[in-house]
């Protein structure tokens, strides 16, 4: 593996690129510089984990004339939490969408995503929607609005995106899509449409046929095969019986056709107990009734234990992907990948410290849009040094839980000053007597 690179500034750098090509809201001579400013701080904010960081650096800054705000992540002036707020509410986040896409590009140029590549080698990418924000006096014009007991509540949703591989819990956040009230009349529908749109705007980020879309039940529906398809991408999509009539129905007909519905039977022992993880699938079946229908490929497993049967889990998914006893088992764990953006992303981002819109408030325009992709850009900076540099992986296994390795991260920047993100994560290092030898 590729390590040590400064994968830190070169990442930083395109925050930085993303920032600068936000045009100047108001007239004024410093407007952009600002705008960066008050990105960077709020993405320190949210890489330090830290609702103070700017407040304590605002303080070293008065007592010593330097601030780790400067010096890690290039704020020139810090700004308030007001300005902060005033500045980047105006901001569309697609603005940052490009900054994305550049750390994407220097963890494959690094061959990073190797361990990404599953089945058929291609990456596989998790897409699935989730709430981020919820509140019944809070608003914006992009909130999203619906009654429940008479009283209104107002809510975000964003459909993320995410590159999962069943051996890690490493997730790899990519660009977002925001989901607006516009998209639809129900939760299900915004839903449907956010995912075309963010297939259509990147399905050029991969090579063609290169990446595998795994959603759950909710969108494993003809379009947005077909679309899938179009642009050269694979799928494997939970394929739940009441959502599928048509489609179980032909694999019940076929179950008794001798043959025709496949099976295998794999034993796993993992030291104290067997499993049985039982196999079927079939290629070619149609999705949906009617003559138009797509034929996709279907596979579904079962794991029990072996002494006493009991049943552990179930699923079944259709897939663009070719089933043969190679390849089932992997696109079973692929499939089964697809939890990880709930657990590993979702829940990281809600649970975990990274607490959004603790010091900024909701804003009238983007405000929460934009701090939001922020707070997924500082996530994915973390994976990217996680997978990328040998010095961090050794001080996040050494701290254990990841709240220590963010309690020491507050701590040292609010007393210590440190020249770059290197001197800092060398501190470390070296005070915790790493190094080998
Ligand atoms: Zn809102």
């Amino acid at each position: 593996m590729k390590s040590r690179g400064p994968m830190f500034q070169r990442v930083l750098a395109g925050v930085v690129r993303s920032l600068e090509s936000v045009p100047e809201q108001r007239k004024g001579s410093n407007t952009q510089y600002e705008i960066v400013d008050a990105g960077l701080g709020a993405f320190g904010v949210f890489f330090i984990q830290s609702p103070s960081f700017l407040a304590y650096q605002r303080h070293m800054e008065k007592r010593q004339g330097r601030n780790n705000a400067k010096s890690l992540f290039g704020v020139e002036r810090i700004p308030s939490d007001a300005q902060i707020r005033n500045l980047l509410d105006p901001v569309d986040p697609s603005h940052l969408r490009a900054a994305f896409w550049e750390i994407y590009g220097q963890l494959q140029a690094g061959e990073l995503l190797e361990d990404y590549k599953q089945v058929g080698g291609t990456l596989l990418c998790s897409l699935d929607g989730t709430g981020y924000f919820s509140s019944q006096k809070i608003r914006c014009p992009n909130c999203t609005v619906h009654v429940h007991d008479e009283q209104e509540y107002h809510s975000h949703m964003v459909l993320a995106a995410v590159l999962v591989t069943p051996g890690s819990k490493h997730v790899i956040a990519l660009d977002p899509e925001f989901i607006t009230p516009q998209d639809g009349h129900d939760k299900q529908d915004c839903e449907q449409q956010a995912i075309k749109r963010w297939v259509k705007r990147n399905a050029e980020q991969f090579e063609p046929w290169g990446v595998t879309i795994l959603t759950d039940d909710l969108h494993s529906h003809q379009p947005l095969c077909n679309l899938l398809s179009k642009h050269e991408m694979h799928f494997i999509m939970t394929c739940k019986t009441d959502s599928h009539k048509a489609l179980y129905q032909e694999i019940e007909l076929l179950t008794r056709v001798e043959g025709a519905v496949k099976t295998m039977t794999v034993r796993e022992w993992n030291g104290r107990y067997g499993k049985l993880h039982t196999y079927r699938w079939v290629e070619q079946v149609p999705i949906r009734a009617g003559a138009k229908a797509l034929r996709v490929n279907w596979c579904e497993v079962t794991v029990v234990l072996e002494d006493t049967g009991k049943r552990l889990y179930h699923s079944a998914w259709i897939t663009s992907h070719e089933l043969t006893k190679e390849t089932v088992p992997e696109v079973v764990a692929a499939g089964r990948a697809h939890w990880k953006v709930e657990n590993e992303n979702f829940n990281v981002l809600k649970n975990r410290g990274y607490r959004l819109e603790h010091n900024y408030g909701h804003g009238k325009q983007y405000l929460s849009t934009v701090l939001l992709s922020l707070l997924l850009l500082a996530f994915l900076f973390h994976t990217a040094l996680h997978l990328s540099n040998l010095q961090y992986q050794a001080i996040r296994e050494e701290l254990g839980p990841r709240r220590t390795f963010f309690n020491d991260l507050r701590a040292l920047t609010r007393y210590m000053y440190f020249e770059s993100w290197g001197h800092l994560l060398g501190f470390m290092y070296e005070q915790l007597e790493l190094a080998p030898g």
